[in-house]
């Protein structure tokens, strides 16, 4: 599973890469599947050699499949007549050099198969197909004879229009379609086909933006320099929650876009929590910014990919997948929300996009601003190097004052009642707020209604039995699920241990909890509850937010959803429910990311003229990460945690690799490990940690150990884990996979 490159990357030019011979020429082809390197193909007789970049289509084990000629020398172990010859040259630009070095380096760090990196880059099979094609009517003959009212509306508006569709003609002239189609037939209209995919209405970078304060405006100028230079630097931009950020990287998007050829790519952490971004792009730009994720159709992915690939699409914003977008000139790249855990892939090929958005800005020769008010330990350590450059906003726009925040001490100031979870402090807050008439979020990090359900009779505990994970219940579904693999079971009446009826207690709050408590405690409140089970989709995502940007909420509950960038005007107070939830467990990064979540939360609140102030529920009010929120000395903290980080040589100090080892049968993959370990380096400073059972054990019913290699930064991991995997040969019943630069240890 662990490969290198076949061949070094030599560059472009053909000679070095084909093989001639006066049997033929052959090339290499990398395709999208899970192989190390790229396979030889014949150059059928009398075409020309194609260039490194091109897309063809080949034949695989009896199907037909694209890929991309590489720029490596082909292997040349095969016999030319054993070859099989390339079936098609694909009507498409070249993969470009930057990202076919992009494919090798991402393939070569993660060790992942080269395919498999560049199955990420071919993601949409059908965009080598010619476009559908659609019927569209124009004027072409004389009126017909016998005018009708509705026959002379399609006349009137067909006059110097373009082709369109029988559909558009038939809605913009208010007629039906067989009235269309009649004129088709009289011979005064002709269809024509045309390929659907319509071309995407470039941006304007002419719209002025606001009149930018003096630290945004500095910010601007460094950016806009090097896009103007086209110059690979990266920029970490740190502004507070409503300083501005998004406006200076926007003024950046227009600077690039005076370059007639530049695209730009945007990525965000979860696009489908974006609409308010996408309404604000549409603002300044003057056109939809192209969407790029997991969920668009499949004709959009096609007419974008294509898009993208020709260079007409300009900005392209997306999740992290879109970061394999084979752009034709990238002439900027903004990551937003850098710090969030969302950009690293857990599955597949295991890679940080966000780091790997950096090393891409490198290939392309472009600037990339990494964007947060909690920036990552490591973009903050690579800032203080040097390597970045560390561009600050200090203040809120506009004058708005940042939160303030409070703890509450819930060893003294709890709630009296062990069934309920709001204390009496912020009960009185909320209910000020409201009156007030403006908003508050309840934040609580827990989705469905409880996090465990047992039974007061026996003790049974409802369990995945796919993982080691309670069921979590779904009270609206009437349903325990489980998180990890997705398993759902009906709520029972009676315990399934001992059938003792009315005998099922729900332990602990999750947010549909808390909201029947909200909806107890303000019966009169408008409430909302933000959470991936009531924000399936985008368009209801969209509703949601539209319904609190506009005030008809009181008060939204929500998990880590909440956190995510939003805009809301009269939003002012936030309650953080359980404050030391993220602490729990032994993450070298919970307090980094706990401090950055509800630093996160936090700036939601007063971001307009009325302050906001957060509060706090803990039983730790002097735990590090609470103690910093409250004095606001979030550098400090950061700093600490930096420095402890230095002491121990973790990252970004020091390496870590994570081996996964899961299969079905726990005892052979105890022994993989066991192997594992027998053979594990342990020379240079380097130790290797396990096999041991993941904090996950059990996860879709396969047994997982983890192991973990700890490096000196300056030794290359990648060559140590192959060199240390290929002196193992695990069955094939048990798999290993690599996370280089883990940031997941369950
Ligand atoms: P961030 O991305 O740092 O959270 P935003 O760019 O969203 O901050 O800015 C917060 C709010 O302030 C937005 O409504 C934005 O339009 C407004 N804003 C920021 N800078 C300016 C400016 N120079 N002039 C006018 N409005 C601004
Ligand atoms: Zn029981
Ligand atoms: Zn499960």
């Amino acid at each position: 599973m662990v490969t290198g490159n076949k061949g070094k990357f030599v560059g472009e030019q053909t000679s070095f890469f084909t093989q001639e011979s006066s049997e033929g020429n052959r090339v290499a082809v990398l395709l999208p599947v899970p192989f190390a390197g790229p396979l030889d193909y014949a150059v059928p007789e009398g075409w020309r050699i194609p260039r490194a970049g091109q897309i063809v289509k080949v034949p695989l084990s009896g199907r037909e499949v694209c890929g991309v000629v590489w720029p490596v020398k082909p292997e040349g172990r095969l016999d030319f007549k054993k070859l099989k010859p390339l079936t098609e040259n694909i009507d498409m630009p070249p993969l470009t050099a930057s990202i076919m070095k992009f494919i090798d380096w991402v393939a070569a760090y993660t060790l992942s198969p080269q395919g498999m990196v560049m199955k990420m880059v071919l993601s949409t099979p059908n965009a080598f197909e010619s476009p559908p094609m659609k019927s569209h009517v124009v004027l072409a003959g004389a009126p017909p004879e016998r005018i009708t009212a509705p026959r002379k509306a399609v006349l009137d508006y067909m006059q110097d229009k373009a082709p369109q569709t029988v559909k558009m003609v038939a809605e913009e002239s208010g007629v039906s379609d067989a009235v269309v189609r009649s004129l088709v037939k009289a011979g005064t209209l002709t269809t024509i086909e045309i390929a659907s995919d319509q071309s995407f209405d470039a941006p304007d970078h002419t719209i002025k933006g606001p009149k930018l304060t003096d630290e945004q405006q500095v910010a601007v100028t460094a950016i806009c320099d090097k896009v103007w230079e086209g110059a690979y630097q990266t920029f970490l931009l740190d502004g507070v929650t409503g300083s501005g950020k998004t406006e200076v990287y926007f003024e950046a998007i227009a600077e690039a876009l005076k370059d007639k050829k530049a695209q730009v790519l945007v990525m965000v952490p979860e696009i489908a929590l974006t609409s308010q971004w996408l309404g604000r792009f549409k603002e300044r730009f003057g056109v939809d910014p192209i969407v790029w994720h997991s969920e668009i159709g499949q004709a959009e992915r096609r007419r974008t990919w294509r898009a993208i690939i020709k260079g007409e699409a300009r900005v392209a914003v997306g999740a992290r997948s879109s970061l394999f977008l084979p752009f034709q000139k990238l002439g900027l790249i903004v990551v937003d929300e850098e710090h969030d855990a969302s950009f690293k892939q857990e599955e597949g090929v295991m890679y940080h996009a966000r780091d790997m958005a950096v090393v891409r800005a490198r290939f392309e020769g472009c600037p990339i601003v990494l964007a947060s008010a909690t920036p990552s330990i490591e973009t903050l350590v690579n800032a203080q190097a040097g390597r970045f450059e560390h561009l600050k906003l200090r203040e809120r726009h506009g004058g708005a004052v940042m939160p303030t925040i409070h703890t509450i001490d819930m060893r003294r100031d709890g709630t009296a009642n062990a069934q309920e979870w709001l204390s009496p402090v912020l009960i009185t807050q909320i209910k000020k707020t409201i009156a007030l008439g403006e908003q508050a979020i309840l934040f609580l990090n827990r989705r469905g209604y409880a996090p465990l359900t047992l039974c007061r009779t026996c003790g049974h505990r409802f369990e995945c039995p796919n993982c080691s994970a309670w069921l979590v219940e779904h009270r609206h579904k009437n349903q325990l699920q489980c998180h990890h693999c997705g398993y759902m079971a009906g709520m029972p009446d009676n315990c399934p241990e001992c059938d003792q009826s009315d005998s099922l207690a729900a332990c602990g709050p999750g947010v549909e909890r808390l909201a029947e408590e909200a909806a107890r405690l303000f019966p009169d409140a408008r409430l909302a509850v933000m959470t991936s089970d009531t924000m399936t989709s985008p368009s209801k995502t969209a509703e949601m937010v539209g319904r609190i940007t506009s005030g008809a909420v009181d008060l939204i509950i929500g998990t880590q959803i909440v956190t995510k960038g939003y805009h809301f005007p009269k939003l002012t107070l936030v309650g953080v429910v359980d404050a030391d939830l993220g602490l729990r467990g032994s993450d070298m990064r919970a307090a980094e990311r706990t401090w950055q979540q509800l630093q996160q939360v936090a700036g939601r609140a007063g971001r307009e003229e009325r302050p906001g102030s957060v509060f706090l529920q803990t039983y730790e009010p002097e735990h590090p990460v609470t103690a910093s929120l409250v004095s606001g000395d979030g550098e400090a903290f950061m700093q600490a945690e930096i420095e402890q980080r230095e002491r121990y040589n973790m990252p970004p100090f020091g390496r870590l690799v994570a081996l996964i080892l899961t299969g079905e049968n726990i005892k052979e993959v105890i022994a993989v490990g066991r192997d594992l370990s027998r053979t594990a380096p342990n020379r240079d400073g380097m130790s290797v940690f396990g096999p041991a059972p993941a904090p996950m054990e059990r996860i879709r019913g396969k047994y997982r150990y983890r192991m973990l290699l700890h490096a000196p930064k300056d030794i290359n991991v990648q060559k140590v884990v192959q060199a240390w995997l290929s002196a193992n040969k695990p069955p094939k019943s048990v798999r290993i996979k690599v996370d280089v630069d883990p940031q997941s240890f369950m």
